[in-house]
């Protein structure tokens, strides 16, 4: 497997050491340029802080700490609703 000689494209040599978008941006006679569009976008982090995703928006510590928020909200209401 080769990479594309374009400097930073980062993707797989298809036609004469040139990726197919950088392949058709010879052919055309431009000057080549970044693919931007195929650029991976960075993995999505948590809505709260820069840690990765987990779920639901959030980072693992994140995601847990609401969930064991709610938790405790409805061992609050069982506790309640159990004393009465
Ligand atoms: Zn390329
Ligand atoms: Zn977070």
């Amino acid at each position: 497997m080769v990479d594309c000689s374009f400097l930073g494209c980062g993707r797989q040599a298809e036609f004469k050491g040139l990726c197919s978008a950088h392949y058709r941006q010879r052919k055309k006679g431009k000057s080549l340029t970044p693919i931007r569009a195929l650029q991976y976008t960075h993995a999505p982090t948590c809505s709260k802080c820069d840690k990765p995703y987990y779920s639901r928006g959030f980072c693992e510590y994140h995601y847990k700490k609401r969930w064991s928020k709610r938790k405790t909200l409805e061992n609050l209401k069982e506790t309640r609703n159990g004393k009465k």
